[in-house]
């Protein structure tokens, strides 16, 4: 499936759907938005992506405010909180993945025990303190996780990931719920063995020029 459409809302119900498909979330769970001029477009709130129409998307400025018949989503001040901290943002997929999930309910980081976590901007992905959901506090929250980084999980709650794109953030959010499964997936059976400090400078080396000439790293 594409979700590189011409029309940013017909996107973000894309990769609604696909979420949904890759069971990254289910039903209502998790939400996305585009920066959009000086605000953003978000998926609205408590709507299934299966039932969403390019009118459901909302316009929304940073400070909260939007018009129409659809509520933007709970999750709008975590949005505006990180397109205001990171001028570099451009995308923000929120997601329920069930791996996430887990760890993040032991509010534990997911550390360097693959070399694609230095993909994310560090030598771990890491877990926000709580907050309830649709909070200021979470928002706070999640910018703080996200420091240097282009994912971090929430506590008790799920994870986030951003990009220069659409395509890339969401592609995070596949990626990241991969590796957490695979770290579960270790220690079921074995401690992991973390890489050392000097492994992952050469593995950040190594991502500078890996993959396509107009990509990033993970
Ligand atoms: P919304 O349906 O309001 O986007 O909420 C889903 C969610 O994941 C809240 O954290
Ligand atoms: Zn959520």
């Amino acid at each position: 499936m594409s979700i590189s459409s011409q029309d940013p809302r017909q996107s973000l119900i894309d990769a609604s759907i696909d979420a949904e498909m890759q069971r990254i979330n289910i039903g209502t769970t998790g939400n996305m938005s585009l920066r959009s001029g000086g605000g953003m477009l978000i998926t609205p709130s408590g709507i299934p992506p299966r039932d969403l129409a390019t009118e459901a998307i909302v316009s929304m400025d940073l400070e909260g405010g939007w018009l129409g018949d659809f509520k933007p989503s709970s999750e709008w001040a975590l949005h505006s909180a990180i397109y205001k901290a990171r001028p570099e943002v451009r995308a923000v997929v929120h997601a329920h993945s069930d791996h996430c999930v887990a760890l993040s309910c032991a509010r534990l980081d997911l550390p360097a025990f693959h070399y694609m976590i230095a993909g994310f901007g560090g030598d771990t992905v890491r877990c926000s303190r709580y907050a309830t959901f649709g909070s200021p506090e979470l928002a706070e929250a999640t910018v703080e996780a996200l420091e240097d980084r282009t994912a971090c999980l929430l506590a008790n709650h799920g994870m986030v990931t951003v990009g220069s794109t659409l395509a890339e953030a969401y592609g995070r959010a596949l990626k990241l719920e991969t590796l957490a499964r695979q770290y579960m997936l270790c220690k079921a059976f074995a401690e992991p063995v973390l890489l050392t400090d000097q492994e992952l400078v050469e593995v950040k080396q190594r991502y500078k020029t890996y993959g396509r000439q107009d990509a990033q790293t993970a």
